[in-house]
């Protein structure tokens, strides 16, 4: 496979003291690239030299960047309703998705969220319109791709394909519009993961790989649940535009030791 493969970690529940000895267990398991995850997004938000000095830190155990997750819950999910610091919301990903894209990353996951009580589906989509509106525009001066990701609601694969759809009737460049496919969430439904890639797969800039029993969203290491990871690694090889695969397996909570994690990684996808 020709993708990047990238490494999310939960760093900011990491100890100070202890972040430098879990960078080099990194190097030394011979990852290349980490996400930019969302929690340092929120922290550049207070301090704006946080992702400079996150860069030229990973840069000292050889590591790089080339995918983002991009700010979510609340007024950052596309769904988020219009008046409501919807603009100071979409004003944030721009500040982090110029700065995702500085530090290197080629795509910015987004979140479309879960449609709030009340609100019908065809609002939400409106809503999220709006907000990829005034967002796409920013990542074509970036250089990046906003990448949405499939969830389990709105945002499930047959939606994300409603929202590439749309644009594809419209003027908008779609080079910088495209599908971040979460395999675990896929997975939360049967013969989902395999529907997900047969309407998305032109679209799939970028993958989130992590596994779970079918029921529950549990972010455990590929291999371990109930995903057919045979599959999943030949239809990745074939989307197009596929430029990182991310392995968001929950790793720190889980207690799996990197070695383990970065070599199991390396040879699924080979
Ligand atoms: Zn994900």
């Amino acid at each position: 496979m020709n993708a990047i493969l990238s490494y999310f970690y939960d760093w900011v529940n990491v100890p100070e003291n202890e972040i430098d000895p879990i960078l080099g267990e990194f190097e030394d398991a011979g990852a290349k690239f980490l996400t930019l995850v969302d929690g340092y997004g929120k922290m550049f938000l207070q301090d704006a030299n946080v992702l400079a000095k996150w860069s030229a830190r990973i840069a000292a155990h050889g590591l790089g960047m080339r995918s983002c997750h991009g700010l979510w819950a609340g007024i950052y999910d596309l769904v988020w309703p219009e008046g409501v610091d919807k603009d100071s919301g979409l004003d944030a990903h721009k500040h982090f998705m110029r700065e995702a894209s500085i530090c290197g990353s080629m795509n910015y996951t987004v979140h479309t969220g879960h449609t709030p009580a009340g609100m019908a589906a065809e609002e939400g989509y409106k809503n999220i319109f709006k907000a990829l509106d005034v967002l796409l525009p920013e990542a074509e001066k970036c250089g990046i791709t906003i990448s949405v990701e499939n969830g389990w609601q709105i945002d499930l694969p047959v939606s994300i394909q409603k929202i590439i759809r749309h644009y594809q009737t419209t003027d908008t460049p779609l080079s910088n519009l495209g599908v971040c496919l979460d395999i675990g969430h896929a997975n939360l439904q049967p013969g989902r993961v395999y529907e997900a890639f047969s309407l998305l797969a032109p679209y799939v800039v970028t993958s989130h790989l992590h596994d779970n029993d079918g029921v529950s969203d549990l972010h455990r290491q590929p291999g371990t649940g109930a995903v057919d990871w045979s599959f999943v690694a030949k239809a990745l090889a074939e989307c197009p535009r596929l430029q990182t695969v991310e392995n968001e397996t929950s790793a720190l909570r889980l207690k799996v030791p990197i070695d383990n994690l970065c070599h199991q990684f390396q040879s699924l996808l080979g």
